[in-house]
C-alpha cells in the first residue's frame, strides 16, 4: 500500500473526480460517517507535525462541507438516532459529520465554519470536559514531555507491554506508542500519578497553545450544547481500551456516559471509541457499549474486517491534514476501501 497511496492520491482520485465517479458513488450501506479531530486554531504555527495530522485547516473544512452539501444530504445527530433507534429510513446518500476529543479550537475554530456552512455535527468528548480544568489529552502531553527528555526509568514503573517484544523502539513515536499503551493498562488514577510524576521529572513545560491543544472545560462544553451541537461520549480519560482490564474498559465506557448526562442534563446515545481501530478495541468493547445503554457506538476507521452491519461498530472515515478533496471523496464514497481491498492492502 505504501506505493500504491501516493499513486491512488495524485493520479487516481484526482482523475475519478474530474470524471465524476466519485461524486455520485454511492457510500457503502447508503450513507457515510466523517469524523475530524478538530481544527487549526487561526494563528497557530509552531506544528508539531505529528500530533497535527488528525486536524484540518478552517478553510480545508469549509470546502470539505460544501462539498457535502453539494453531493451528499448532511443529516442531523438526531435523523440519525431515529433510524438507529426506530429504523425511520434515512435520505439516500446520507451524510452526519462527526469529531472526537472535545478540544478548545473546536468551540473556537470549528462551529463558526459549522453555523456558516449550517451544518450540525455530532461531538464526542470525554469525562475531562465535565471538569472545570480538564487540561491536555494525556497521551498528547506524555508525547511532548518525551520529546523534551527521555524518562529517565519512569516507564520501569508501568505494566509490560502485553503481546510486544521485549525491545527498545528506535524512533520517538514508537517509544511513545509503546509507553501509552503500557500506561493504558494502569487503571485511570494510577495513570494521573504516574503522569504527575513525568511532569515533575521532566520539570515545567514550555507554554502551549491553549486552543490546539487544552480540552473544552464544562463551561465550554455547555456553550457548544446551547449552540445547537449534539454531543456524544468518548471514553472517561482515552486509555487503549483493549489493554484495560475488564472492570476499567466497563468503567471508561459507562461512567462517561453518566457524567455527560449528568453534566448537560440530556441523555447521551452514541458512543465513540478511542482511537477506534481493530488494534486497539474489539468485541469485548462493542459489547461494553451496548450494556452501557448507548444506541450505538463508532469506530476511527472505514472498514471493520469481516463485519457486517453492527450498530457498535459504524465505520467512519478519519480526515487528516494532508487529505485532498477527491481523496475524501474517494473515502467517503467507498471507492478507497474497495480499491485497497482489491489490491490486498
Ligand atoms: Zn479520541
Amino acid at each position: 500500500m505504501r506505493l500504491v497511496s501516493p499513486l491512488l492520491k495524485r493520479v487516481v482520485y484526482p482523475a475519478m473526480r474530474r470524471a465524476g465517479w466519485l461524486d455520485h458513488t454511492m457510500p457503502p450501506g447508503g450513507y457515510a460517517v466523517v469524523n475530524y479531530h478538530g481544527v487549526f486554531p487561526a494563528g497557530y504555527s509552531d506544528g508539531e507535525e505529528f500530533l497535527d495530522g488528525g486536524l484540518v485547516q478552517p478553510l480545508d473544512l469549509r470546502r470539505q462541507l460544501q462539498f457535502l452539501k453539494s453531493h451528499y444530504r448532511v443529516i442531523a445527530p438526531e435523523d440519525f438516532r431515529a433510524w438507529i433507534e426506530q429504523g425511520k429510513p434515512l435520505p439516500p446518500r446520507s451524510v452526519l459529520v462527526t469529531c472526537d476529543d472535545g478540544l478548545l479550537n473546536i468551540l473556537t475554530d470549528m462551529l463558526p465554519v459549522l453555523q456558516d456552512e449550517s451544518v450540525p455535527c455530532l461531538f464526542f468528548v470525554t469525562s475531562a470536559s465535565c471538569s472545570e480544568d480538564p487540561g491536555m489529552l494525556w497521551y498528547e502531553e506524555l508525547y511532548h514531555l518525551m520529546q523534551d527528555q527521555p524518562l529517565s526509568g519512569l516507564d520501569s514503573q508501568l505494566p509490560i507491554e502485553i503481546g510486544a517484544e521485549f525491545n527498545s523502539p528506535e524512533n520517538l513515536q514508537a517509544r511513545w506508542w509503546s509507553v501509552v499503551r503500557r500506561a493504558s493498562q494502569l487503571n485511570a488514577e494510577a495513570r494521573v500519578d504516574w503522569m504527575t510524576a513525568v511532569r515533575t521529572h521532566c520539570g515545567p513545560a514550555p507554554a502551549r497553545p491553549e486552543k490546539r491543544w487544552r480540552l473544552l472545560n464544562i463551561r465550554e462544553l455547555k456553550k457548544l450544547s446551547e449552540a445547537g451541537m449534539s454531543i456524544g461520549a468518548h471514553p472517561r480519560t482515552h486509555p487503549v481500551l483493549s489493554l484495560c482490564s475488564d472492570e476499567e474498559a466497563r468503567r471508561e465506557i459507562q461512567e462517561c456516559k453518566i457524567e455527560i448526562e449528568g453534566a448537560l442534563g440530556r441523555p447521551v446515545w452514541a458512543f465513540a471509541y478511542p482511537f477506534g481501530n481493530p488494534s486497539t478495541m474489539g468485541g469485548r468493547e462493542m459489547l461494553l457499549a451496548r450494556q452501557a445503554g448507548f444506541s450505538c457506538a463508532f469506530l476511527n476507521v472505514e472498514h471493520w474486517p469481516g463485519q457486517g452491519f453492527n450498530r457498535f461498530a459504524l465505520p467512519r472515515t478519519h480526515v487528516t491534514t494532508d487529505m485532498t478533496l477527491p481523496e475524501f471523496a474517494a473515502h467517503l464514497s467507498g471507492v478507497h476501501t474497495r480499491l485497497r481491498r482489491a489490491v490486498g492492502a
